[in-house]
């Protein structure tokens, strides 16, 4: 595999063999073979033309608050654009840049007056990855603020599109195949005190809920229709399990916690486990809900 497709100035910023645990919040993971650190557009831009002239995998990271990493790490390019944070309200409204963290934006929307986003309060991560995963919860999902968003599309052209024109979903949106780079949030008017008040309220909510001190990606499992994946895992009495370092949290079934030195490969191993016992208790199959990176279906795992 070749840098040489990647244009000189590129070339100079790319890093190889990077390990990518520190960069998520499983603090899992192995190494990515290059790691690209965009600072402006024309970075991504470079970076991604580069990738598809040399036949390179590209993986787009955010905040890592939703990644499952092989231990054998990611073959390809791993982009990152936490350099890429600035933020601008206006009116209820705010131009956010992809690498922006989702909770500094919900406290700037907060003091600006514009509401609505503090529903979103507690999720951490970047606000690329949130309109990637459509991030949300009971009080609010990201696409509700979506205007439009400007991204590279798989094609790798820059397009601006409007919310109706992204197939935003239950926790997934068609932007995770290309790069999010910036978007227009809209909001309401409303009073910056109250809406402060709301997102402590919220974050007070989860923090007695879910075990926000340790480490995990959050909840594992996308909710079946109709049913909560935790209650779910709760009832099919899998609270507690374990497979070496990872362990389905006390506080939450739908959370597995790093509870040591954990291993994407145990994570995925209690995954299907659960996975298994949960179908045998319920009839129902759960979905995941984190994304893994290489691509892996963990209902083909062995038991
Ligand atoms: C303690 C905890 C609580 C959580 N609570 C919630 C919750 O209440 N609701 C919820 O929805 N989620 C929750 N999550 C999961 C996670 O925070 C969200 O899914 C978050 O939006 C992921 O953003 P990220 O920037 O970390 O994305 P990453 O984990 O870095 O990436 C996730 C996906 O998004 C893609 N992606 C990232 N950036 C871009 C970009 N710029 N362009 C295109 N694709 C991109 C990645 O390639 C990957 O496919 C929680 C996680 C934790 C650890």
């Amino acid at each position: 595999m070749t840098l040489q497709a990647f244009s000189q100035r590129l070339r100079d910023r790319v890093q190889t063999e990077v390990q990518l645990a520190p960069f998520t919040t499983w603090r899992i993971g192995g190494p990515a073979q290059f790691l690209v650190q965009a600072e402006t557009l024309r970075d991504v831009a470079d970076t991604v033309a580069g990738c598809r002239a040399a036949n390179l995998p590209l993986y787009v990271l955010g905040g890592g608050s939703n990644l499952l990493i092989a231990d054998e790490g990611v073959r390809g390019v791993v982009l990152s654009l936490h350099a890429m944070k600035r933020m601008q309200p206006f009116g209820n409204k705010v131009l956010v840049q992809a690498g922006a963290n989702l909770g500094t934006l919900v406290n700037r929307c907060n003091q600006a007056g514009i509401g609505g986003l503090c529903g979103l309060a507690g999720i951490p991560g970047s606000v690329g990855g949130a309109l990637a995963m459509n991030a949300g919860g009971r009080y609010a999902e990201i696409a509700e603020f979506v205007e439009r968003v400007v991204w590279l599309n798989p094609q790798g052209e820059l397009e601006s599109l409007y919310r109706e024109e992204i197939d935003f979903a239950y926790r997934r949106s068609g932007l995770r195949f290309g790069v999010v780079i910036e978007a227009v949030l809209s909001g309401t008017h409303a009073d910056p005190a109250q809406l402060a008040a709301r997102s402590r309220q919220i974050m007070h909510e989860k923090l007695s809920l879910q075990p926000y001190q340790e480490f995990s990606a959050g909840c594992c499992f996308q909710n079946p229709m109709g049913h909560s994946a935790g209650r779910l895992i709760d009832l099919a009495g899998c609270k507690g399990m374990q497979v070496g370092g990872a362990k389905v949290s006390d506080r939450h079934g739908n959370f597995i916690v790093n509870s040591g030195e954990a291993k994407a490969e145990e994570v995925l191993q209690l995954m299907q486990q659960v996975t298994a016992r949960v179908q045998v208790a319920h009839g129902v199959m759960l979905r995941p809900e984190v994304q893994m990176w290489p691509a892996r279906d963990v209902l083909s795992l062995a038991a």
